[in-house]
């Protein structure tokens, strides 16, 4: 495949199309625009190896009143009032999802700080203990500064974990609500209340339910057996929070081995009793699953598939491997996240969930164009342009208009060369870069 990619100048210099013909006298919302020229993927080519080449082909995309209004082939006439950009042939693709992320604790932004040694997840704690007071009046500027990280590399949406616990209580948690909702024009979020110190062993469920109250959208969950001391009355206890705020769960789960399988399994069970829980469970980082024989791990996957149940993963490169393929061939939903970014616990985030994709794609050998192509999935938190058989999904009339451009010729050289986000849109407003064919100020 040969990618034609306009060259920087040519798109940088160019300015905004101003659009003569006339098709229509509907009036435009205030904020209508159409971006000209955009690369969209329209199908796979196949030889007798399987797929060959992504199809491509230049659409004119039109955006109003922060969904996508209308994706036409490019060149029809406009009506004459349109605001228009010429994309050049940049690649767009859905806006990338950032699902596991620690917006509320970062040193992101301030001078270094030496990482020491680690002493486990209780020594953390410890460390946090220590630290969190100290942290609390800039966790508002922090939070802004890994947003805007976010947003640099196609992300606009985040499920952030927000610390819930004896040392700061709802204190994160109110700064950290604060400052997401003065970012919602071009970033949207979830809050999971995360009991990092411990639920019951922590003594928080008060806590936790007032978190519920001050705008968590998510009831979190900390290793029931390692660090909570007890899997069923742990598990029981965010059951019944996420009951009682019919809310969903987005749950740690370090501990390997069988504790793990063993929650994961109570939580199945209830949902079986409780469909409305449905669909409304996640497990993060999942890890007991790395443990699992192949057939294991695909009775798992079946078990979660059925309950629902979707897996948020950093694709960690330890000698341990999460079985992720077996998790997608059973229809269970994989997210990935940041997690940290730089703070106390680790200092190798990037922010970056392109690079999740990347890492995956080299761990579980998706070597091919169709492969690869897929990946981007792990970095949007679903959505593809293309289905597996090469019909087009996305993007449609009625999507929101939440997307990246980028100087790909398609999704697998997007994954594979990771391009700069040249233009990051969400809800119609641009979050990060510049509109194609606008000069940087
Ligand atoms: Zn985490």
């Amino acid at each position: 495949m040969s990618p034609s990619h306009p060259s920087r100048r040519a798109v940088l210099g160019a300015s905004v199309l101003a659009l003569g013909a006339a098709s229509s006298s509907e009036a435009a919302p205030a904020d209508a625009y159409v971006l000209r020229n955009v690369r969209l993927e329209t199908g796979y080519d196949h030889d007798a190896e399987g797929v060959s080449a992504t199809r491509t082909g230049l659409f004119d995309v039109r955006i109003a009143s922060g969904r996508i209004a209308a994706v036409s082939p490019t060149g029809a006439p406009l009506p004459a009032e349109a605001k228009a950009y010429d994309a050049q042939g940049l690649l767009m693709l859905p806006a990338f999802r950032d699902m596991h992320i620690h917006l509320d604790k970062t040193f992101y932004g301030d001078p270094w700080v030496a990482p020491r040694v680690k002493h486990g997840i209780p020594g953390q704690i410890a460390i946090e203990q220590r630290l969190e007071p100290g942290m609390l009046a800039g966790v508002e500027v922090h939070a802004e500064r890994l947003v805007r990280l976010c947003q640099s590399r196609g992300t606009t949406f985040a499920r952030s974990q927000c610390n819930v616990d004896p040392v700061i209580g709802t204190g994160n948690l109110v700064r950290l609500k604060q400052a997401l909702d003065r970012l919602a024009p071009t970033f949207g979020h979830e809050i999971v209340a995360f009991p990092q110190h411990g639920l019951v062993s922590a003594h928080v469920e008060s806590l936790m339910r007032e978190a519920m109250t001050l705008g968590a959208t998510h009831v979190g969950g900390i290793d029931p057996t390692a660090v909570d001391g007890g899997m069923e009355r742990s598990v029981d206890t965010v059951l019944q929070i996420a009951h009682d705020f019919k809310a969903p769960i987005d749950m740690h789960l370090h501990e390997p081995g069988p504790s793990g399988i063993a929650a994961i399994k109570r939580i199945a069970a209830r949902v079986d009793q409780e469909p409305s829980l449905k669909g409304r469970v996640t497990f993060s980082h999942c890890f007991c699953l790395e443990a699992l024989s192949e057939a294991e791990a695909k009775d798992m996957a079946a078990l979660m598939a059925q309950a629902g149940m979707s897996v948020a993963s950093t694709v960690p490169m330890g000698p341990a491997v999460m079985p992720i393929p077996a998790l997608l061939d059973a229809g269970v939903p994989v997210y990935t996240g940041t997690d940290t970014v730089v703070d106390f616990w680790g200092v190798f985030g990037q922010c970056d969930v392109l690079l999740r994709a990347w890492t995956a794609c080299q761990i579980y050998g998706w070597k091919d164009e169709l492969s690869i192509s897929q990946s981007l999935r792990l970095a949007t938190g679903g959505p593809t342009p293309l289905s597996v058989t090469g019909e087009q999904l996305w993007p449609k009339a009625g999507d929101p208009a939440h997307v990246v451009l980028v100087r790909a010729a398609c999704s697998a050289e997007a994954v594979a060369r990771m391009p700069p986000r040249d233009c990051v849109i969400h809800a119609g407003r641009l979050a990060h870069g510049v509109m194609p064919g606008t000069a940087r100020a």
